[in-house]
């Protein structure tokens, strides 16, 4: 018998066999139409078999392999392999969204006229010598001719997206091909400009979201037969097959945008590095404050350290300091200090960025009559005010409705808008700075990747004086003219119950007074808060990631947390929350009984519990942790269990997933 084992985009931790009498071991990799239930499904050829667990007589034939797009190479195969293993999610799944969406229809774009003849050689764009420590970390780089993994720690400005340009030439010189990962948010059209103008002859593929599906399928197999020689894109581009891979970038390797919070929740930092390590060559993880995992497998030498220690443009870094907000009265949450130091910039001449990571105009709106408040119907949390349209949002399932005239409970008129978002901020900037010309950053005013552009085009045109926006400034974009960034409101997530809250507040910091003071101009940070000598915001007056993170990492070694553990968690959702709370409870019975066959000890299974945000879109949440100080251990304890899970029972409405190495509790 001829059979194939096929990946089918299912939510079930299977294959499934067809009979393909014409079929052999070469169509391994190949796109197949087959009939399921009543209509027929595109999978992937995983294996080609001679017998079947299935009885025969239940098999049914395939019915067409589609040869008219290459073989998925092997690598290929691996890389959805281990993620569909390591991340506990079915293959079909994995391989279904690591495919662009036409190809993993049983589609192929229709070929574009071949783009204009390479022709005429552009100059070479004159390069500026490197700094010391660029030449030392290219070099490294370049001489590593099998797997190692880098971690190149520099300031915004210090010359890290040099070192990878650089590093990409060589492997160009040698025939390879680069894979370039970067978060969401920082990939404009500003980088995609500098990485063609330094490789003008070369395919360079654009991957992300926004790219249409027909030039994705086309860069995908681009990529595939070898013919592209760069791939640019967001997490979804560590999927693309490349098969003379020689270096992979990941650039703001501690962003969160790296890893998937849906779906299959991978890590595509985390795939880099498998898959460097897979086709054995280098991996250069670059940031300015490196995720406190990464920091740490350099600390103990598995990583190879490369620092920036100089910016490679402006001489000094930026002045930080704090402002004590305790004994003042802040108006509009500004303070005298934040005030008079942006009215000097508008004498200069200069920008200024006031920075809140809050959007909307207030988080909540009140009636001080009655004590109601704006409560999503859905959801565990308040509508916020959104004053530019009129509107209430829920700015986790999306609600809206009109801001209502008079309070629902008691008819009360007075409603209050309570706290301060992004948009009371500009009102306030407008009202004190009348002259200045204000621009608004958030997801609000920046909701399309053109309007996004146009706020950028206009601030590098130096048609604004003072930005208010959110952390959406904080990534990958110069502005020559901005000297000067007022932090507010960061005091929260000094206290914040989720343990990564500092990593991540150092790091936005960190990297929004990194957009003060390049070019020729010195910056200027002020941090207004009620917590002036705190270690955090002192270890970001001296510059020193190092000291804050190694602080970090003890108190995480002390508490158990990562990166000195490994944790996985099991969440249930469902909508009531005694159901997710007993599945869970049940899950958790069901994993009990694994531990005490698979004889490991390093594993700890905790209670369920409902999640801090317990109710999102009308379901209850919940959820169960389970951690372990040894990694294939933990590996080895979901393989189990999870398929324990799938066949345990539950009500039809419960919903569960597992998150491998969660970033969000
Ligand atoms: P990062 O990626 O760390 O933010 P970049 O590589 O973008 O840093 O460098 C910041 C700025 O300095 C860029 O304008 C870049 O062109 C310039 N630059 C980088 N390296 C050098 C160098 N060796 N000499 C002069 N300018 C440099
Ligand atoms: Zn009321
Ligand atoms: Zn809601």
């Amino acid at each position: 018998m001829s059979i194939v084992r096929i990946a089918l985009d299912l939510p079930l931790p299977r294959l499934f066999d067809y009979l393909a009498p014409e079929a052999s071991a070469e169509d391994i990799g190949y796109r197949v139409s087959v009939p399921f239930g009543r209509g027929t499904r595109i999978g992937i050829i995983i294996d080609w078999l001679t017998t079947s667990d299935q009885p025969a007589d239940k098999l049914k034939p395939v019915t067409v392999i589609l040869r008219d797009m290459p073989r998925l190479p092997d690598h290929w195969l691996a890389l959805c392999e281990f993620c569909a293993r390591y991340y506990q999610a079915p293959l079909g799944e994995v391989t279904a969204f690591a495919l662009p969406p036409l190809l993993r229809q049983g589609k192929l774009p229709k070929a574009k006229k071949a783009s204009a003849a390479l022709g005429t050689p552009i100059a070479e764009p004159t390069l500026p010598p490197l700094l010391a420590a660029q030449q030392t970390a290219v070099a490294a780089i370049i001489r590593a001719d099998s797997f190692q993994t880098f971690l190149l720690h520099g300031v915004t400005g210090s010359g890290k997206t040099e070192v990878y340009l650089r590093a990409i030439e060589a492997v160009l010189a040698r025939g390879g091909q680069a894979l370039m990962l970067v978060p969401e948010i920082a990939l404009t059209p500003q980088l995609e400009g500098r990485v063609r103008a330094r490789f003008p002859q070369a395919r360079i593929v654009i991957a992300n979201s926004s790219v249409s599906d027909a030039a994705r399928a086309r860069g995908f197999l681009a990529a595939l037969d070898g013919t592209a020689e760069i791939v640019l894109g967001t997490r979804l581009a560590v999927f693309t097959p490349l098969p003379r891979l020689r270096l992979i970038l990941v650039d703001e390797e501690h962003d969160a945008s790296f890893k998937q919070q849906d779906g299959v929740r991978y890590s595509a930092r985390d795939l880099a590095i498998w898959r460097a390590h897979q086709c054995n060559c280098p991996i250069v993880l670059g940031s300015a404050t490196p995720s406190l995992e990464t920091f740490y497998h350099a600390t103990v030498s598995r990583y190879r350290l490369l620092e920036l220690p100089e910016r490679a443009v402006a001489e000094a870094p930026p002045g930080v300091r704090t402002v004590d907000t305790r004994r003042e009265k802040l108006q509009e949450g500004l303070s005298a200090a934040l005030i008079s130091a942006i009215t000097l910039r508008l004498e200069r001449g200069e920008q200024s960025l006031v920075f809140l990571n809050r959007r909307g105009y207030a988080p909540v709106l009140a009636c001080a009559a009655c004590g109601w408040i704006s409560r999503c119907l859905h959801c565990a949390a308040n509508m916020v005010v959104h004053l530019a349209d009129k509107r209430l949002r829920c700015h986790h399932c999306g609600g809206e409705r009109a801001i209502p005239h008079a309070c629902p409970d008691c008819g009360n008129i007075n409603l209050q808008p309570f706290g301060r978002g992004t948009q009371r901020v500009e009102a306030a900037l407008i009202e004190r700075f009348p002259q200045a010309r204000v621009l608004r950053v958030d997801r609000d005013s920046a909701n399309s990747p053109k309007k996004w552009q146009a706020l950028l085009t206009s601030i590098h045109a130096g048609e604004v004086d003072i930005l208010i926006g959110t952390q959406m400034l904080a990534k990958g974009h110069d502005f020559p003219k901005l000297t000067l960034v007022g932090a507010i409101s960061a005091d929260a997530a000094l206290f914040a119950a989720d343990f990564r809250a500092p990593e991540r507040l150092f790091a936005q910091l960190m990297q929004v007074g990194g957009r003060s003071g390049r070019a020729d101009l010195p910056g200027e940070v002020l941090i207004q808060t009620e917590y002036p000598t705190h270690p955090l915001y002192q270890a970001l007056i001296d510059h020193d990631y190092a000291r804050f993170a190694k602080s970090q990492l003890d108190d995480r070694r002390t508490a158990g947390f990562p990166p000195f553990t490994f944790q996985a968690l099991l969440r249930a959702e469902s909508p009531a929350i005694e159901d997710a709370v007993a599945f869970l409870a049940h899950a958790r019975t069901l994993g009990e009984h694994i531990a005490t066959t698979i004889d490991e000890n390093h594993l700890t299974l905790y209670d369920p519990v409902p999640m801090r945000m317990q109710r999102l879109m009308a379901l209850e949440r919940a959820q169960l942790l389970v951690e372990s100080t040894n990694r294939p251990a933990l590996q080895h304890f979901l393989s189990l269990w999870h398929l324990d899970l799938h066949s345990a029972k539950r009500p039809r409405t419960l919903r569960w997933h597992l998150d491998v190495d969660p970033l969000e509790f």
